[in-house]
């Protein structure tokens, strides 16, 4: 039975709280509240008890699929699970129950935090400069261009390319485009990496960025990387990485070391910070020395020599002549912070490290179990993630799409389907170091039952999923006909 509504719960009269009675003196809310703001009837609210809405709520939460419930193989979303203790200390009153407008010399502790955060992020990416206030991914990318902009109109010429290779991610050309670029794709070679021949031929005075993302998309390491550091500077453009894949490269190689200017992180993916459906997101976004005074205003600074006792030790700089300006309000989303604090300072240096080593081991298994039953479209081992094709199940007549569907039906999340692009059928695949070996076979497992159903059952994959609360939908229609208030019955 569907869930129902919480209005369609409410009885008249059933209360959820009891107050204590009031011990000043009332009085009615038109003497505090001027009329014109006073509703004319009451607010149209739910009438239900306490246990009515834990018991909607814990089933509203299972009806969808999250980490909490089952595997999530989600490639580039990386989709680990996000342990409890980061939410314990977001929620600390002093972080929780501070105000950005409250004096530097009162929350210290919180600007000592993202200070912080700042060194170790630069540490982890070999970067010499960072802003924690881009509110995902994609704004990482977008302030990142802005700054590159200034970079090079500072020498003279904003330049007026960004080269990208066609297994990009779509927020990629859309931050270029956004920030006032034309886009040039290159394509990806037989080893799926940089084509550098063709990298060269592109290449000339009116490229201002070469952005790659590494581990690419695939899931493989750009090996030629110092070569094309190199040859993107001789030209004197400037080389930015997407650090979505940051997950594969954890205390074992830094995008500084390798000839990345510029940087992003996804805190919500390496650092354990819960997202999907939308929630609030952190890209902090790091940089070498020279591009350090285009970053957005304020920077937390540590005072290094305080004069006297009553000299704060941790500031915020807003004197920066050159700085693209503000990107966000106040200083990012502080929460988020919190919590890839606490992971990193939970797992400490060897831990991280340990994170992308099992995060690549769990990835290659999974490759080699499902390589006899699925085309893989580039050979080797991969890093954190890797790329299926479901081509040979496509000429059976069952799609990609179906077979993620019908993946719901054993408990799991789809892998990303049909990116990157230049892989027809794809089937992206990143398990996470947080996966057991059982879960990773239970995985294995639900991928041979599925291709062996494409041979003898293939309408019970085309009209997956079965066990749901809603079948197969039309995407579509959702979409284009959204329909999501609720109506009170007729009298
Ligand atoms: C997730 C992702 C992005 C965008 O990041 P958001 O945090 O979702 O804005 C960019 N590139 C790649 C490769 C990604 O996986």
């Amino acid at each position: 039975m569907p869930e129902k509504l919480i209005f369609e719960l409410s009885s008249k009269g059933r209360r959820g709280y009891t107050l204590p009675k009031c011990d000043v003196p009332e009085k009615e809310i038109a003497e505090l509240i001027p009329p014109d703001m006073l509703r004319d009837k009451p607010a149209e609210l739910p009438e239900v008890s306490e246990v009515d809405v834990v018991r909607h709520f814990v089933n509203l939460s299972t009806l969808n699929h999250h980490v909490d419930k089952g595997f999530y193989p989600l490639g580039s979303c990386t989709m680990k699970y996000n342990p409890k203790v980061n939410e314990d200390m977001a929620g600390l009153p002093g972080f929780a129950h501070i105000h950005p407008l409250q004096p530097e010399s009162t929350v210290q502790g919180a600007l000592q935090l993202m200070y912080e955060l700042g060194q170790y992020l630069c540490e982890i990416a070999g970067m010499d400069d960072i802003t924690l206030q881009p509110a995902a991914g994609a704004h990482g990318e977008l302030t990142g261009l802005l700054m590159m902009r200034a970079y090079h109109e500072k020498r003279g010429n904003p330049r007026s390319k960004v080269i990208l290779p066609d297994s990009a991610h779509g927020t990629n050309p859309a931050s270029v485009v956004t920030a006032g670029y034309k886009t040039v794709q290159i394509r990806s070679d037989r080893r799926g990496l940089v084509d550098l021949d063709q990298l060269r031929s592109v290449m000339d005075e009116e490229v201002a960025v070469v952005m790659l993302t590494n581990p690419n998309t695939l899931g493989l390491f750009e090996s030629d990387i110092c070569e094309i550091a190199k040859i993107v500077h001789h030209a004197g453009a400037l080389l930015y990485m997407d650090g979505a894949n940051l997950n594969a490269l954890l205390g074992i190689a830094r995008p500084g070391d390798m000839g990345f200017d510029v940087v992003h992180f996804n805190l919500h993916k390496t650092f354990s910070t819960p997202h999907g459906g939308g929630g609030p997101g952190s890209g902090p976004l790091g940089v070498k020395k020279d591009l350090a005074k285009f970053l957005p205003v304020p920077v937390v600074r540590k005072n290094q020599n305080p004069k006297s006792k009553t000299q704060i030790e941790y500031s915020l700089d807003y004197d920066l002549p050159e700085s693209i300006g503000k990107i966000h309000g106040f200083y990012g989303n502080f929460g988020v912070l919190v919590k890839a604090y606490t992971y990193i300072r939970m797992l400490g240096p060897k831990g991280l490290r340990e994170v992308s080593e099992a995060a690549i081991i769990n990835a290659n298994y999974l490759l080699r179990r499902l390589e006899p039953y699925f085309d893989v479209p580039y050979e080797g081992c991969c890093m954190h993630e890797f790329v299926l094709s479901g081509n040979r199940q496509k000429d059976k007549g069952v799609k990609t799409l179906d077979i993620a569907k019908r993946l719901l039906d054993h408990g799991v999340h789809a892998p990303t389907v049909y990116f990157p692009l230049i892989v027809p059928e794809a089937l992206m695949i990143e398990p996470t170091e947080t996966e057991s070996k059982e879960s990773l076979d239970h995985f294995v497992e639900a991928m041979i039952k599925i291709n062996e159903e494409v041979e003898t059952n293939p309408d019970i994959v085309k009209t997956a999923p079965h066990t749901t609360p809603v079948g197969r939908l039309d995407e579509a229609l959702a979409a284009k006909n959204l329909d999501v208030r609720w109506k009170p019955k007729e009298e």
